[in-house]
């Protein structure tokens, strides 16, 4: 048995307003000139929280398209424009949901990384630190702030850089950036973090340290979701936390069958993760029964509507790609069904899965 030695985020601050303390984060992080890049969810701009990014030098705010996941070819873009532009740079900012937050951990690494950030989709492939990095997450779920890992389409799969250079150095976890976020898209991340949860609870890698964090994060995602009364500023403190408890949850286990199966989505159709990975899980109920059943109460008293029927017109080749990329996902499968998970989880199963969807 090899356990596994987890790299952490280094440094956490967490309050209502902390984000006010960002320049004082930062001042320790500068190196002479060269300047900190603020990647931030275009969702932002023209956005008041923009004018609050304390920004010193030649500093830069780079709006991030996040109306799809991030690709290998932006990252690798931004990393060539910000070495053409500035040489080396202080470090890197990610401000925005899981996509904000894994586009800057991307170009973080390849920031110092040679070569394509498609040659590090895997596990333990980046060979040198990237430069200093920070997440400030403004939707919650994900999980991404505290994952060693960012999620990336390149031209052959949809994988990320699984390693322990990819940790931020630095997250800020401050509840009043996630309030004015919209509501299908914080249901839909929200529900990425209950889905964590299920898949690391159930899961066959399960143990005291993922469960800990895994139950008070369900617990959490069911407060949040579930409870009485209207959205409150303290369902946005609930909500942060999970996301960082689930993340740690997952962090030493593994997620399961709908995070394989979305991954599929994602690939293919660019359907995102939160999105996707309801889309998947309203159909599971072969697999997590009480909490797929729970999870269509959440859905229905949030008056969420989960897409139906997105894989209708698809051609079998589509079916084979979607089913290749999920049944890559060897370590999901088996957290989520053991070791001889390939003759529970055929391809015929998968395929009639698929066409659930
Ligand atoms: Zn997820």
């Amino acid at each position: 048995m090899k356990f596994r030695n987890l790299k952490m985020v280094t440094y956490v601050v967490y309050g209502r307003g902390s984000f006010n303390q960002l320049d004082e984060i930062l001042a320790p992080q500068r190196k002479g000139n060269q300047p900190m890049i603020f990647l931030v969810d275009h969702f932002f701009e023209n956005k008041p929280l923009v004018s609050r990014i304390p920004l010193r030098g030649n500093d830069k705010i780079i709006f991030a398209d996040t109306g799809h996941e991030p690709k290998t070819t932006e990252v690798d873009g931004l990393a060539l424009q910000l070495r053409k532009e500035f040489g080396l740079v202080s470090g890197i900012i990610g401000i925005g949901g899981g996509s904000a937050m894994d586009l800057a951990k991307a170009v973080s690494l390849m920031m110092t990384n040679p070569g394509s950030s498609a040659d590090y989709q895997g596990w333990d492939l980046v060979k040198l630190p990237g430069v200093f990095k920070a997440g400030i997450p403004t939707l919650s779920g994900t999980g991404a702030e505290v994952s060693r890992t960012t999620v990336l389409t390149g031209p052959t799969r949809k994988l990320g850089m699984n390693s322990d250079f990819t940790p931020f150095d630095q997250i800020v976890l401050d509840p009043e950036l996630i309030t004015n976020a919209p509501v299908n898209q914080r249901f839909y991340t929200g529900m990425d973090c209950y889905i964590h949860c299920v898949e690391s609870l159930t899961g066959t890698f399960l143990n005291e340290f993922s469960k800990s964090y895994g139950e008070k994060a369900l617990t959490l995602c069911q407060e949040v979701f579930l409870g009485d009364g209207a959205w409150t500023s303290l369902h946005d403190d609930k909500l942060m936390m999970a996301s960082y408890a689930g993340g740690m949850s997952i962090a030493y286990s593994q997620v399961g069958v709908a995070h394989a199966v979305s991954y599929g989505l994602g690939y293919l159709l660019g359907t995102r993760h939160g999105v996707g990975n309801c889309i998947v899980f309203d159909k599971l109920e072969d697999y997590y029964p009480k909490a797929v059943e729970e999870f269509k109460r959440m859905v229905e008293k949030n008056k969420i509507e989960i897409p139906q029927h997105i894989t209708r017109d698809l051609t079998n080749d589509q079916f084979e790609t979607m089913m290749n990329v999920a049944l890559g996902m060897k370590p999901l499968w088996e957290n989520a069904l053991g070791p001889d998970w390939e003759r529970v989880m055929t391809r015929e199963k998968l395929r009639a899965l698929y066409k659930r969807l």
